[in-house]
């Protein structure tokens, strides 16, 4: 690695790039202004928090890594069991089922004798722990903090998800992480605007308050790094998010519909297990269950709540796997309409066994949606030049561009570094 040279990347979790408007978000528009803007920069699908980080990380979509949503059903002694990702013991479990936790390898572990990688994250357990599942780094979380070889930390973060968390989050890292410890990579995972968002409508005051909070993270991490950069040679300065939202138009029970068409023998039957991802579904079949695919195919192409099914190779052009037990994704409706706030975006959403946030007129995300997919990205810094670019850029993009700063190898990676 080239002495001197460090990332910082900074993710406010949610917030769509249409969002950020120099009212509201005051330092991201100026970072957008001043920096390099990808204004094409899309999502990964599922559009979760959980499968965002493992791409994040990776620099790899969900086929190549494994990480396939924020719920995933795994084969656990010959049975198909649907499991929150979000919950601490996940990785064991995926571990336990098929011999490793990430397929491909993270940027923790690319960078553990190059510097080093230091997380913090307000997100969920397994969203955090996904930027570094075995333990290369260290990573920062509520619900337990890890450094290098999975060893327990004593200085954990002892805070709560929500605005405050995040502000003493921010403190900390600015203090601790840039000033005084000085890895490689550090990362830092804000939990607004999603979590608020989830419990209310985009657009609203209690939205638009948790977009001036999270800028003002950002603003923190971005002052920091100037002050110790001021050329922007050494440090790259990666703001983005990870996903977007829409609005949640009506909620749809999958299984009740699934068991009512005669798809399923009952919520708990095993021919075939929906995955609910927010504003979509995948759904695997038992061996002897996957003839029934295309059928069922053409009876989801016929349901109103349907935006787009994919199954077979179609599973590969969204970077979903082909093998193994996965045998169709669903898409759910959207459009472009507006909320009663004048944000766009509204889609069909699932009800979830795992999570009762997202009511009718809140926000979601999980499918394709235009807002959905489309986080913001905006880089200081790392020899970019400043300005707005059209050429599409992805999630797993950041990794590369990370990588080809601190001049360590990015092979095996799908993403590309960004000019
Ligand atoms: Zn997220």
């Amino acid at each position: 690695m080239r002495s001197g040279r460090r990332a910082v990347v900074v993710v406010c979790d949610s917030l769509c790039a249409d969002l950020v408007t120099p009212d509201v978000a005051p330092a991201l528009a100026e970072m957008r202004a001043q920096g390099a803007d990808f204004a094409s920069a899309r999502g990964v699908f599922p559009s979760t928090t959980r499968t965002s980080s493992a791409s994040m990380a990776t620099g790899c979509l969900p086929a190549a890594h494994g990480l396939l949503g924020n719920t995933m059903v795994l084969r656990e002694q010959g049975a198909l069991v649907r499991l929150s990702v979000g919950k601490p013991d996940f990785l064991e479990r995926l571990r336990r089922a098929t011999g490793r936790t990430l397929r491909r390898p993270t940027w923790a572990e690319r960078l553990a004798r190059q510097g080093g990688a230091i997380v913090m994250s307000n997100v969920s357990p397994g969203a955090a722990y996904l930027q570094d599942p075995d333990g290369f780094g260290h990573v920062y979380h509520r619900a337990g903090s890890r450094g290098p070889g999975g060893v327990a930390l004593t200085d954990g973060l002892a805070i709560e998800v929500g605005a405050a968390g995040d502000r003493a989050m921010t403190d900390r890292f600015c203090r601790e992480v840039l000033r005084e410890r000085a890895p490689a990579l550090a990362v830092l995972w804000l939990s607004e605007p999603d979590h608020t968002a989830h419990g209310v409508a985009l657009g609203s005051g209690e939205h638009l308050a948790m977009i001036a909070h999270a800028d003002a993270c950002v603003d923190q991490v971005r002052r920091t790094v100037e002050a110790l950069d001021p050329a922007g040679d050494e440090i790259l300065l990666v703001a983005c998010s990870d996903h977007g939202m829409e609005t949640v138009e009506r909620k749809i029970d999958l299984d009740a519909l699934l068991v009512e068409a005669g798809w399923k023998r009952s919520r708990e039957s095993q021919e075939v297990v929906v995955a609910p991802n927010g504003n979509a579904a995948l759904l695997y079949f038992a061996d002897e269950a996957r003839d029934a695919i295309p059928a069922l195919v053409r009876w989801l192409q016929d349901q109103d709540f349907t935006g787009r099914v994919f199954a077979g190779q179609a599973l590969a052009e969204i970077g979903l796997p082909t093998e193994g037990p996965l045998g169709l994704a669903l898409a759910l409706r959207h459009d472009a309409s507006a909320n009663p706030h004048g944000v766009p975006g509204r889609s069909v959403s699932l009800l979830s066994p795992f999570s009762d946030s997202s009511p009718v007129g809140c926000a979601q995300h999980g499918g394709l949606g235009e807002h959905e997919q489309h986080p913001f990205l905006y880089l200081r810094g790392g020899g970019l030049r400043p300005g707005e670019r059209r050429q599409p850029a992805s999630l797993i993009d950041i990794a590369p561009t990370v990588l080809r700063h601190l001049d360590v190898a990015a092979d095996g990676m799908q993403g590309r570094a960004l000019q």
